[in-house]
């Protein structure tokens, strides 16, 4: 590889005359990279490390504190030989020893150069200092012994026969656990039911607890297995919870990377173990006669498997996965260089920079700017999620967050930037260019997200039910009821038949009824003959008839009432919706039997709610000056979008659903209340609105619809703004806490 060294610095003189030597605590030791020979310099204080490529560490080697920098630089071949290091690489030697504390001189106000990084070590010592307030660590336990006792064993584990059994107890767990998912499924819900079961958080926080345990005593044995040590096992705070760690960075000294590799990833493989035991315990436990054992198992199944694999595993967090990728592909400093080496792309490519340190080596080169794309979408996407999730359960948390996120992604880099553009040297004639294309950037951003209008949308779920008849504002219900009991002898219209309104299309008969009305009926014709009998001669037998004839006419009426009853009519004109009338053809049919329904099919209507701050959107909006046009997509069919007509809404907030199939309980977004047996009432008052389908291909009533309303062009920033502040104020439970 042929790259561009210049032999000669021009900051030379500063260094030149410095006489300095390697602190006696610095700790060297041998590793192979890429097949070439490195040297890792260790600071047992700092716990920092610094890889020393091999002319490097002669030329290190070299400065006893008597000999100057100069002199040194001379004996190791300077100028002369082609693989020793160059006037530039030794001064950015100096300043990284220097920087991390691994040097001793006196540093001569001409130093500038390890001044200028004498600065940022400071800060950097700062920023360490921040570090322990926010993630404190107590050591309190000298494994050693411990591991040492029991390193025998666990050395059978960490060897090839392990490894078999290893894959062996996973793949059995597996196999077990997985086709079991629906046992799974109700497990992780009731394991995360925050109303239902707030107790196992206690429990899940203890298990964490000993599962970590268990993952840093891995770590620690795979370290004393190569022959790393361990002098401390300790509790650090992770965002305000304790949790166990343990120190084996002398593992980050070992000559092998895969023996780096395995000490990493130790923690997981016992994790899972234990995990994959935990399951098939589990699987044969009875959840209702030992729940709190299942409960306890299920948890330590769930921390020890998915939650290792989402956070430790994961590389572009810094977690074990990290480390174990970086060590994968030999880049030490993996997320450091992979930032350094994109932004040197922009630097160089688009700035025209001239390069300052040599580039990292090709094979690397793909892997850094991948590193660098994932993990800065992953950063800001956790972030969001973070942000989002916690202004949902605690809201004034979660805009004091997402302030803090505003200014770690927006302020702070805007400053850096304008800094860096207005400032430094490296830009030396370069600046205009730089300022131009930055600024283009920051143009199009702005444009894009604050000033471009897109499109505004409410959306909701509906209800596409038949647009059945009103009367004083109320849906006539289509229901056939029967509201007498009787034998069913005639049905008189067919499943699907358009019927008018009133038309008769059932008849009951009840033979005891139709005797009744007929005895009354002979009663009545008797006692009304008896009266024209006894009008002219007896006037007190008359008066008798009278009341008699009275009594039973009113009978008779009741009777015939009641008659009248047994026969089920069309509330409305509609279409007649009974698939199933004809099974109850000579059936005796009790009080109150629904028989099927008259719907009007012609014209649907789709019923939804919506919050508060969407219906102001909506209707209280001066900037929508035209009809809003809702766009219904139903959930039989989603690839379709069909216009409804007008959208309007009920007068006043209820708590009431339009529909129980709206509520979280019947697949819709809405929080419905628990304690209601119906589902139909939600936790919030909510305003329903309803919308006009004209249905002229045969939809099938009764399934639930998606609604999107545009209401108006808006930039993003404010829609997001908007969004996010009514995910607090839906949530808001009247405290903020
Ligand atoms: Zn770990």
């Amino acid at each position: 590889m042929l790259q561009l060294r210049p032999t000669f610095s021009e900051s030379w003189y500063r260094v030149a005359a410095l006489k300095p030597k390697l602190r006696a605590g610095a700790q060297i030791s041998r590793q192979f990279y890429r097949g070439d020979r490195w040297y890792v310099v260790r600071d047992p204080a700092g716990n920092q490390f610094h890889r020393l490529s091999d002319p490097a560490y002669r030329f290190v080697g070299l400065l006893n504190g008597k000999r100057s920098v100069e002199q040194a630089w001379d004996l190791v071949g300077g100028q002369l030989e082609d693989d020793a290091p160059t006037q530039p690489e030794v001064i950015q030697i100096l300043s990284q020893l220097y920087s991390a504390n691994l040097l001793e001189t006196d540093i001569t106000p001409d130093a500038t150069v390890l001044l200028r990084r004498h600065k940022k070590m400071v800060e950097r010592k700062l920023q360490g200092r921040l570090m322990n307030v926010l993630f404190p660590r107590w050591g309190f336990w000298d494994p050693d012994k411990f591991l040492k006792h029991w390193l025998p064993v666990m050395q059978t584990l960490f060897s090839w026969a392990g490894a078999v059994v290893w894959l062996l107890v996973v793949g059995l767990a597996l196999s077990l656990v997985l086709p079991d998912w629906t046992r799974l499924k109700a497990a992780t819900e009731h394991a995360f039911d925050l109303q239902g079961n707030w107790e196992n958080l206690f429990w899940l926080y203890g298990v964490f607890v000993f599962v970590k345990v268990i993952h840093e005593l891995g770590h620690a044995f795979a370290c004393r297995r190569f022959g790393g040590e361990c002098h401390e096992l300790g509790v650090m705070l992770l965002v305000f919870m304790p949790c166990p760690y343990v120190d084996a960075s002398t593992a980050w000294g070992f000559p092998s990377k895969w023996q780096r590799i395995f000490v990493g990833s130790a923690g997981m493989i016992v994790e899972l173990f234990f995990a994959s035991f935990c399951g098939i315990a589990w699987h044969f436990v009875d959840d209702a006669a030992y729940p709190i054992l299942s409960q306890l198992l299920y948890n330590a199944l769930f921390i020890a498997s998915v939650s290792t694999l989402i956070f430790n595993a994961n590389p572009l967090l810094r977690y074990d996965g990290y480390y174990i990728l970086s060590d994968a592909l030999e880049i030490p400093n993996l997320r450091q260089k992979s930032t350094e080496y994109a932004l040197g792309l922009i630097k160089r490519h688009i700035f025209r920079v001239k390069a300052t340190q040599p580039l990292p080596p090709w094979g690397q080169r793909i892997w850094l700017f991948l590193y660098a794309v994932a993990s800065s979408i992953y950063r800001v996407f956790i972030g969001i999620m973070i942000v989002v999730l916690v202004a949902f359960k605690v809201p004034i948390l979660g805009v004091l967050m997402a302030i803090g996120g505003a200014v770690t992604w927006a302020v702070v880099p805007v400053y850096k930037v304008t800094k860096y553009l207005l400032l430094d040297p490296e830009l030396h004639r370069k600046r205009t260019r730089a300022m131009l294309f930055s600024g283009a950037v920051a143009a199009a951003l702005v444009l894009g997200f604050g000033v471009i209008k897109f499109p505004r949308h409410v959306e909701f779920n509906g209800v596409v039910l038949p647009a059945n008849p009103v009367t004083d504002g109320r849906q006539i219900s289509g229901m056939l009821t029967t509201r007498g009991a009787g034998r069913l002898v005639e049905i008189l219209a067919q499943d699907h038949q358009y019927v008018e309104k009133g038309q008769l299309l059932v008849h009951l008969e009840d033979p005891e009824l139709t005797c009744k009305a007929r005895e009354d009926q002979a009663e009545l014709n008797a006692a009304l003959a008896r009266a024209t009998r006894d009008a002219f001669t007896d006037l007190n037998a008359f008066q008798a008839d009278q009341a008699y004839a009275k009594a039973y006419r009113e009978a008779l009426e009741r009777d015939e009432k009641q008659l009248a009853e047994l026969d089920v009519r069309a509330p409305f004109a509609g279409v007649l919706i009974a698939p199933k009338i004809e099974q109850f053809q000579d059936n005796l049919i009790p009080r109150g039997t629904t028989l099927g329904q008259v719907a009007v099919l012609d014209k649907l209507e789709v019923r939804g709610n919506i919050e508060q701050t969407d219906y102001e959107l909506l209707f209280n909006n001066k900037a929508t000056t035209e009809a809003l046009k809702p766009e219904i997509r139903l959930v039989s069919n989603q690839a379709r979008i069909l216009k409804g007509g007008e959208l309007t809404p009920l007068p006043a907030a209820t708590d009431q659903l339009a529909h129980p199939a709206i509520g979280t309980p019947g697949g819709g977004t809405i929080q419905v209340d628990p304690r209601d047996p119906h589902g139909r009432r939600a936790r919030q008052p909510e305003l329903e609105v309803r919308i006009q389908l004209p249905n002229d291909t045969r939809i099938t009533p009764g399934q639930r619809a998606y609604v999107r309303v545009t209401i108006d062009r808006t930039p993003y920033l404010y829609e997001w703004t908007r969004r996010f502040l009514q995910l607090i104020s839906s949530h808001d439970t009247g405290k903020w806490l």
